[in-house]
């Protein structure tokens, strides 16, 4: 199933999704750095508070860890952007699809790589 390329008011109305998504991530980092820092063991917090505020931590870690892999994806399709090569497979060089980038306006391959990818 081929897809068509972006038109420019498409690759600009994604353009602007993924500049407004970027500041987003990067405030949620933001603000979630200090969640991230390891729990000391001096700080005056019981046992069983203390589990919590371990557990609390490595969410907030994995919550930065996908956070950061999406911003990494968002920096790299704005390059794209900027090179004029945004919207098509990073794999194929096929056009990824209006579609797919309006869900996903980071994706950097077409639905056909990716899924390739991850069943290797
Ligand atoms: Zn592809």
């Amino acid at each position: 199933m081929a897809e068509v390329e972006l038109t420019t008011e498409q690759a600009d109305s994604l353009r602007r999704e993924l500049v407004s998504e970027r500041s987003h991530l990067e405030a949620m980092l933001k603000l979630s750095k200090d969640g991230a820092r390891p729990v000391g063991l001096s700080e005056p917090i019981g046992r069983l508070t203390r589990m919590d505020a371990i557990q609390q931590q490595q969410m907030t870690k994995a919550t930065r860890a996908g956070h950061e892999r999406r911003l990494r994806l968002i920096e790299s399709a704005l390059n794209a952007y900027d090179a004029g090569d945004y919207g098509l497979c990073r794999e194929c060089e096929e056009p990824v699809g209006y579609r797919r980038l309006q869900a996903r306006p980071e994706a950097p391959f077409c639905l056909e790589c990716q899924s390739q990818r991850e069943s290797t």
